[in-house]
This record gives C-alpha cells, sequence and structure tokens, in this order.
C-alpha cells in the first residue's frame, strides 16, 4: 500500500511539490524523497514576481522557499532541470530523456502554464507573459524601456503588472473580454473598487473588448488591434489571460484528466499509487470538481497528502485564501466568493478599509478584505469552523466579526 511506501518520488519543485518533501520530513517520513523539477533554478516562490520583485523590493535570493542547503540537511533530493516524460505505472517508474526512478509513491505536483494569445502576433518582440522567474526578468527588463504598456486579461497578474507600469509612470491600457476586472474571483463591488484605483492611478480600463491582432513593425510589437476596431499604441504587451493545468504526463498514463488531474477527497488519482496536488489537481467540493491557482491550496494540499504518507488520512477540507497587492490596496480573500448572492460590507470604502461579506443561498460563503487583515484572519476561523453568520446579524449597527466569533466559539464550548 502507498501508505507504507518507501521513496516518494515528487514531479515539480514549485509550491506544492517542495511542501510536500518538507512535510514529510516534518512528520519523521524515514523513507527516501526526491523532488524532480523541470526548472533549472532550485525551487522558488512565484507570487513576489508580479509584486515586490518586479518593483525591486525583493531580491532575486529573496524567492528561495528555503535556502539550498536544507533540502540536503533534511535529506531531500532536488534534482533540477529534469523533466518527466513519462510514467510507466506497471513498473512504478518515472522516465526522462537521461534517466528514470522508480517510486512507491508519486505525488503530481506539475501546476499550469500561461495560456497562449491565440491572435497574430502573439510571438513578436515585446510581447510578455509572466510565469517563471526568467518570464519575470524579461518582463522587468522591458518594462525599464517601455512607455505605452497594453495588458490583456483584467486578473491578478495582469493587474499587478498593470499597477506597477503605472507606477513607473507608463501609458497602461488594460484590455478585458469580461464586464468587469478579476471577475472570476471576486464580488462585482470589490471588481468595482479596484477598477476604480486603477482608473484613479490613471490606467485605462476597455472591458468587453478582446486582442483581435497584435500589430508590429520589423518583428516587435507596436499595438494592438482590438475587436471593436479600435488600436491602441504599445512597446509591451503583457499576456495575463490565464492558466492550463499540466496534465500531459497524467493522462498518458492514463489517469483521468478534466481540467485538472482528477482526484478524490483525499488527493489520490485513480491509482492509488500517485496523488496529484496544486494547480493541476481538479478535487472535489460540495457537490462540485474545482481547481484553484493558490499559494495556500498548494501548500494545504501537499501537508494533506504528507499526512496521508505517514499515517493520518483526512478529507481535504481547507478553507481557501488569497491575496493581491495593487495601488496599496492589499485585498485579502477568504472562502469562494465570486459566485455569492448576498453581501454585506463592513468598515468604510472611502477609507480603503472594509470586508465585503458573502452569502450563497443563506449559506455564509466567505470575505473579501482591503486592508483589513484581522477581518481577514476572523472570517478564515468562522469558515474553519462552520460557524453560522447571518446577514441580518451583520449589517446591524455596531456588528464587529471578532465579537461574533468569540461569541459563536463561547457558545459552542
Ligand atoms: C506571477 C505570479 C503571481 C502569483 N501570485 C500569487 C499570489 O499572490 N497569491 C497566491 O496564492 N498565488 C499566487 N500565484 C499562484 C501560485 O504561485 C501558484 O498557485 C502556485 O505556485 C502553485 O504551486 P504548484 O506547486 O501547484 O505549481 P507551480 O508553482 O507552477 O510548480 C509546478 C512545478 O512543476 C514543474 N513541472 C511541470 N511539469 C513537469 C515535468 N513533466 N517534470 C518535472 N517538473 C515539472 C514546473 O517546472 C514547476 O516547477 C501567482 C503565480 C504567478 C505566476
Amino acid at each position: 500500500m502507498s501508505e507504507t511506501a518507501e521513496h516518494v518520488v515528487v514531479v515539480g519543485g514549485g509550491h506544492a511539490g517542495v511542501q510536500t518533501a518538507l512535510s514529510l520530513r516534518e512528520r519523521g517520513w524515514a523513507g527516501r524523497v526526491t523532488v524532480l523539477s523541470a526548472d533549472h533554478e532550485p525551487p522558488y516562490e512565484r507570487p513576489p514576481l508580479s509584486k515586490g520583485w518586479l518593483k525591486g523590493a525583493v531580491e532575486d535570493d529573496g524567492l528561495a522557499f528555503r535556502p539550498a542547503a536544507t533540502y540536503a540537511e533534511q535529506g531531500i533530493e532536488v534534482r533540477t532541470g529534469v523533466r518527466v516524460e513519462r510514467i510507466e505505472r506497471t513498473a512504478r517508474e518515472v522516465r526522462w530523456a537521461a534517466g528514470s526512478l522508480r517510486y512507491d509513491h508519486l505525488v503530481l505536483a506539475l501546476g499550469a502554464r500561461p495560456r497562449r494569445l491565440p491572435v497574430t502576433g502573439a510571438d513578436l518582440i515585446g510581447v510578455h507573459a509572466l510565469h517563471t522567474h526568467s518570464d519575470a526578468l524579461a518582463l522587468r527588463a522591458a518594462l525599464d524601456r517601455a512607455r505605452s504598456v497594453v495588458v490583456i486579461g483584467a486578473g491578478f497578474i495582469g493587474l499587478e503588472v498593470a499597477a506597477e507600469a503605472r507606477r513607473r509612470g507608463c501609458d497602461v491600457v488594460v484590455v478585458e473580454a469580461g464586464e468587469r476586472v478579476m471577475q472570476r474571483a471576486l464580488t462585482p463591488l470589490m471588481s468595482s473598487f479596484f477598477a476604480d484605483r486603477h482608473r484613479a492611478a490613471g490606467a485605462d480600463l476597455a472591458h468587453g473588448v478582446v486582442a483581435a491582432e497584435l500589430l508590429g513593425r520589423d518583428g516587435r510589437v507596436t499595438g494592438v488591434r482590438l475587436s471593436d476596431g479600435r488600436r491602441v499604441p504599445a512597446d509591451l504587451v503583457v499576456t495575463g489571460i490565464g492558466v492550463e493545468p499540466n496534465c500531459d504526463l497524467a493522462r498518458e498514463a492514463g489517469l483521468h484528466c478534466d481540467d485538472g488531474v482528477v482526484v478524490d477527497e483525499h488527493l489520490r488519482t485513480g491509482d492509488p499509487r500517485i496523488s496529484a496536488i496544486g494547480d493541476c489537481a481538479s478535487f472535489p467540493v460540495d457537490q462540485r470538481r474545482i481547481r484553484l491557482e493558490s499559494v495556500q491550496n498548494a501548500v494545504d494540499q501537499a501537508r494533506l497528502v504528507a499526512a496521508r504518507l505517514t499515517g493520518e488520512p483526512r478529507a481535504y477540507r481547507e478553507v481557501p485564501w488569497f491575496w493581491t497587492d495593487q495601488h496599496g490596496g492589499k485585498l485579502q480573500m477568504a472562502g469562494l466568493t465570486a459566485d455569492s448572492d448576498t453581501h454585506v460590507v463592513v468598515g468604510s470604502v472611502d477609507d480603503a478599509r472594509f470586508t465585503v461579506l458573502c452569502w450563497r443561498a443563506g449559506v455564509f460563503v466567505g470575505g473579501e478584505s482591503v486592508n483589513r487583515p484581522g477581518d481577514h484572519i476572523t472570517v478564515r476561523r468562522l469558515l474553519a469552523d462552520g460557524v453560522p453568520l447571518d446577514p441580518a446579524a451583520a449589517a446591524a449597527p455596531g456588528f464587529e466579526l471578532k465579537t461574533h466569533l468569540r461569541h459563536a466559539l463561547g457558545a459552542a464550548a
């Protein structure tokens, strides 16, 4: 059985893969642990690439998960520059161009890759995506020279880059197919708060249009033709139109994939010796399946698999949370709020210190907090402990989230 495995092989050296190895050791796993990573650099964090690192406030060595020596000290073998090409499930072996390795348990932590813009001109010089450290190096160098920036896609990464481009004084146009910014993850109220912030900082937001063509001269981008016919000049185009999970390896090994490697509530694939976690995994929540692209999800799923492999299996029920920084607004989200239907705002929108509390079908499902870290932590506690919250109570004058939590926990004790 996998639970008594001797050699855990992790494919993927991102948040999920590295955390699996570290958690196994924290939990006393005495067997062999190997992390195989296609990246050529030691494992690093992605979130700063569009935030502090892009601004120059975080150095390169501030990106590393752990000092390189930690892995050796912990008996974790990290092999970089290894792109696994095949899983031989019968032989329990992973193979790559120059080698192979046997596993007793295999953890797929393959991450995702940015979606490519499907239009003419997408390969012109000056068109950038942001996913890896080398993408970030190229983008930061391009920003140093840029004057007119078009960001395609008003998701988290696109908007963080847009904010940095404005901070540097570039003209910025954000092109978004949907009706509002960060639509996939946020309530309309929060989208509109951040849209106002970007506009106030001087960015132009074009909604309900897509990039029809990237225009160029001598192989270099010069602008974007939009679906409504407008032409927007640009010497730098940044695409942030979402990611696709890396599933090919799993699919070719006969594992079920459907917008991610399909796993059960214990994060096992159809093969009990193979788990899948992080950005690449599609897992069940209530009556549906979701795939999350967040550090919290990658880390918590890694911990859960490490717990199972060391004899403490449990179902994955962690509260999702996420954060973003844009124009001095630190947004922290807890729960899944995008399709909520009832909202109550606590705090002051005018002072940019508020929380949108969210319900779906009468059930409290989470909160989105701007510059209110205390609210964010409290919402996470409410969700984790299943503490009910009534919209009418939350809307009453003098309502305090922390007091509500304290009373609820006191009453339960
Ligand atoms: C610019 C940027 C900003 C972000 N900001 C935030 C944020 O503010 N908050 C937040 O919560 N999340 C943020 N995210 C998302 C977060 O970084 C991801 O959710 C997280 O990295 C997922 O971890 P993962 O281990 O599942 O995947 P990844 O970190 O993508 O790691 C996957 C690893 O698998 C390797 N790999 C893939 N295929 C193979 C193969 N065949 N063989 C060997 N190795 C392979 C890859 O090289 C990579 O090392 C951001 C992401 C980006 C790109």
